[in-house]
């Protein structure tokens, strides 16, 4: 049972655009910023970004090793704090893996503050902007003078292909 094609808001897509526009954002993002897009930084933000689900320390290893990447993993663990350092990735502290930003165009923006829904069937992951008209969490802390440096929110449940199958 694949769920490929499950993707950021869970419905089929075009993925191989997804892919390709954030690759592009992230390389442009890079070069206007001086950093420096290494292969293996490339390479693991490309393995993330190959589904939209939470993929772990340990398969992305693998992975890079059955690229013919034969780095140690320090130098794996240090391209996926690069990634999520400047946002083209997002930890999943729940399942304690990684996910490729699904929304590139908007994470450069000061208060990108994504929200996580989390299939615990397909580890498929959609984000969505947190921020709402109704609920605001850094006006409010505004107010308290709570000063926010992150806010994660992370929903786990059953996406809708899951459910179907589920039915079943
Ligand atoms: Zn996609
Ligand atoms: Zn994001
Ligand atoms: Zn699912």
């Amino acid at each position: 049972m694949t769920n490929k094609l499950i993707s950021i808001a869970f419905e089929k897509h075009n993925h191989n655009e997804c892919l390709k526009k954030a690759m592009d954002l992230a390389e442009e993002y890079c070069s206007d910023h001086r950093l420096n897009l290494t292969p293996i930084r490339r390479k693991v933000l490309e393995i993330l970004l190959q589904e939209h689900r939470a993929i772990g320390a340990y398969t992305i290893l693998e992975q890079l090793r059955k690229a013919g990447y034969s780095s140690q993993p320090p130098v794996a663990y240090r391209a996926l704090d690069f990634l999520v350092e400047h946002r083209f990735a997002h930890k999943i502290e729940r399942l304690n893996a990684f996910v490729a930003c699904a929304l590139p165009g908007d994470s450069h923006c000061d208060n990108h503050s994504p929200a996580f829904m989390i299939c615990r069937q397909c580890d498929t992951v959609a984000e969505t902007r947190s921020v709402s008209p109704d609920f605001d969490i850094s006006k409010i802390a505004q107010s308290t003078g709570f000063k926010i440096e992150q806010t994660v929110i992370e929903a786990e449940g059953l996406c809708n292909s899951c459910a179907e199958i589920e039915k079943l």
